[in-house]
């Protein structure tokens, strides 16, 4: 299986060089040119499979030119007990006979992004060595939280790779931001972004598009690559935990093989809940994908009118890994709805660029309804959907899971569809404890005035929750990076960090 472009179909690459590239020359996404089918036997199968043996199950139909042993090295490097937790590693928490919270936050810096950023870094090395690449790698990455951190911890110290991680000055919160200036390693850099985080996105798009800037690193024997959801060897392994969600759910008799679901996905950059539409595509029975956006509601108005407008306020939120106008794997969804078609690709993309704004065709527009439906919570209703679940289930989710389980309550009373639903959880309460807190104890101002380690422990008291080892470590940890740039100072900033 080869690899095209979003935006020029004579490209084909194989999957080794489409991860190692992570973003087309053109400015197009890697798009796999056929999607594998996995029928309900093969699903039977995976059902009596643990997460390792589903994972290199669902990696080798799109990998086509790893080995087995290859697939087999990285899941086995990635997906350990010792790093998650748990064997399960995506264990899913039933909520009530409708509701399954799919818990993806049991890795290293408890949230989703640690499910791909666990194996990345294996994935990259393996193609790099394959290709007989002898460059150093140079990872760059704009986060807007989550990524950051599980992109810093998935790649320090990985021999024949640097990274250097960008983040938005205001819009992560304390946690996130201390996870991320603390990172050891001696090929790591990390620095925040004056701005918000499409203009750290958008200054790294910038750095793989410039010639001038790839002719110089590449002279210097680096090679740009990216960790972002745009790189096709982050969204792989996430198709992998919506196959594991439905084989656990036979596996415990809450469905029969072949019973629809829905999938609700807390949603920014679009890469989650496209891993979904994937899953679906390759005959996974998925009913309807659900779209949870916070008030940064860029995705529910597409959704609803077929018009993508960025031209917007951009809210600061208490779900900020979910606070992105662009949507930047929402060009593989055109992709795939318009048939392949790059061309069609192109023109919404230069409208977005010119003026933010692009109109999908009727036909995109009726596919889009007949899979998807959006909606959004700002933050009083996350919050009192964080306080009502803790009421009523004795269950304490955090500020995005709560997200898409607040859409999911009016998504349910709008249509009266009660399938089962997986719910992705997409962090853990404890990143974002303040919010948390404030939000169970209905009390705006709680916390304030308490250092971040307190509200710890005060929600792991309240929670009956152990603190996570990792979160409760940074109390210790030295500050490495008290780095900040403006916009254009970016590339800058990595030409300082290789030396160039
Ligand atoms: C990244 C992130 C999201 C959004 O995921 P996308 O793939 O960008 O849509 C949601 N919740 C959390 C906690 C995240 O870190």
């Amino acid at each position: 299986m080869n690899y095209s472009s979003t935006r020029d179909n004579k490209i084909s690459y194989t999957s080794t060089k489409a991860i190692i590239k992570g973003l087309s020359p053109e400015g197009g996404l890697f798009v796999p040119d056929t999607i594998p089918f996995v029928n309900f036997e093969e699903i039977g199968k995976l059902s009596e499979m643990n997460y390792r043996e589903r994972a290199k199950y669902i990696l080798s139909r799109f990998l086509t030119d790893f080995t087995e042993d290859e697939i087999d090295n990285c899941v086995n490097s990635a997906y350990t007990k010792e790093k998650f937790g748990t064997d399960s590693i995506a264990p899913i928490y039933k909520l009530n006979n409708s509701s399954y919270i799919l818990e993806l936050w049991h890795g290293p810096t408890c949230a989703f992004k640690d499910m791909a950023l666990q194996i990345l870094p294996h994935l990259l090395v393996t193609s790099l060595k394959k290709n007989k690449i002898d460059k150093e790698i140079v990872i760059l990455v704009a986060t807007s939280g989550d990524t950051g951190k599980a992109a810093l911890e998935g790649f320090a110290d990985v021999a024949g790779t640097r990274i250097n991680v960008f983040y938005p000055q205001e819009g992560v919160s304390k946690v996130q931001k201390l996870q991320m200036i603390t990172q050891s390693g001696n090929n790591v850099n990390v620095s925040a972004v004056k701005g918000n985080f499409d203009d750290a996105q958008n200054g790294v798009k910038q750095m793989f598009t410039d010639e001038k800037f790839n002719t110089l690193t590449n002279n210097h024997n680096f090679s740009l690559s990216s960790a972002n959801s745009i790189n096709w060897g982050r969204l792989v392994p996430q198709i992998v935990y919506y196959f594991s969600a439905y084989a656990d759910m036979v596996k415990a008799g809450e469905i029969r093989i072949g019973d629809k679901i829905n999938v609700n996905v807390p949603t920014g950059n679009f890469g989650n809940i496209l891993a979904a539409f994937y899953a679906k595509q390759m005959g996974l029975p998925i009913n309807k994908l659900i779209c949870s956006s916070n008030s940064n509601n860029v995705l529910t108005d597409f959704i609803k009118t077929g018009i993508y407008d960025r031209n917007r306020k951009f809210n600061l939120t208490i779900s900020p890994s979910m606070d992105i106008l662009i949507s930047s794997n929402l060009e593989r969804f055109l992709y795939i709805l318009s048939g392949n078609n790059a061309d069609e690709v192109n023109s919404y993309m230069q409208a977005l660029k010119e003026e933010g704004k692009y109109e999908v065709s009727d036909t995109i527009k009726e596919k889009i309804e007949s899979v998807m439906w959006g909606g959004f919570a700002d933050d009083s209703e996350t919050k009192a959907t964080i306080r009502e679940i803790k009421e009523k289930y004795d269950y304490v989710i955090d500020t995005h899971t709560a997200v898409a389980v607040s859409v999911q309550e009016k998504y349910v009373k709008e249509t009266g569809d009660e399938t089962k639903t997986v719910i992705a959880s997409t962090a853990s309460p404890f990143k974002f404890s303040k919010s948390v807190m404030q939000a169970i104890k209905n009390d705006e101002c709680y916390g304030d005035g308490m250092d971040e380690f307190e509200i710890l422990d005060k929600l792991s008291e309240i929670s009956g929750e152990e603190i996570p080892k990792s979160l409760a470590e940074l109390k210790t940890k030295t500050v490495l990076f008290d780095i900040t740039c403006e916009k254009d100072e970016m590339q800058q900033m990595v030409k300082d960090f290789l030396r160039l």
